[in-house]
């Protein structure tokens, strides 16, 4: 079981690759924002309490976070024994904890987590040009400028969290979607 989490700031580029890694490696691709975009679509109860935080630019509470990828994982079991790739999970250190303690609880770890680094202003500006036909609540520049801030103050901190374990591996996130999954993948491989 080969567990990894791709890391970095919103916009940068971790879906696009994870379905790359999810392919190329057999791992169960897990994107915690599509799995709430999915629920807000379906007008679910946990749909309604995400939509709200979502469109705000802001994190959903880490109980509630937590408590939905635990049942993914619980609910997925067979598609995630041979590995996951997480994207957009962790994004807090109480979350990154959690994830530790979930793998490791059935024998497992997250082996390596891979960090596009891309400058902000590239990143606003993705997002807002994916904005144009996204159709995403949050695509827009008061949600991106406020994305970004929590990603400095809550999610960035984690690269700290994974380099004392040797486990942060930084990747330069600006290039060709080749050239980047290219880096990404000798990291993926060094992990094994
Ligand atoms: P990328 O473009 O690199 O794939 P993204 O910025 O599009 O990243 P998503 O991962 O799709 O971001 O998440 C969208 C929103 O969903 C977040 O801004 C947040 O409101 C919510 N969300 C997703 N994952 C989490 C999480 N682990 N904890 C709290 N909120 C989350
Ligand atoms: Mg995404």
């Amino acid at each position: 079981m080969h567990n990894i989490v791709i890391f970095g700031g919103p916009g940068s580029g971790k879906g696009t690759q994870s379905v790359k890694i999810a392919d190329k490696y057999g791992l169960f691709h897990i994107s915690t924002g599509d799995v709430l975009r999915d629920h807000i679509a379906r007008r679910t109860d946990i749909g309604k309490v995400a939509d709200s935080y979502i469109s705000q630019g802001a994190l959903i509470p880490d109980r509630l976070m937590i408590k939905i990828l635990e049942d993914l994982l619980v609910s997925r079991k067979e598609e995630t024994k041979h590995g996951v790739i997480f994207d957009g999970f962790p994004r807090t250190l109480p979350q990154a904890e959690e994830l530790d303690k979930l793998v490791e609880s059935v024998g497992a770890k997250i082996a390596a987590v891979v960090g596009l680094e891309v400058p902000d202003e590239e990143l606003a500006a993705r997002m807002i040009r994916r904005g144009i036909d996204s159709g995403r609540s949050d695509d827009n520049e008061q949600a991106i400028r406020h994305r970004l801030a929590v990603y400095h103050k809550q999610t960035q901190p984690l690269q700290e969290y994974y380099a004392a374990s040797g486990r942060y591996h930084a990747i330069k996130g600006v290039g060709t979607i080749e050239e980047i999954f290219d880096s990404i993948c000798a990291v993926i491989d060094a992990s094994k």
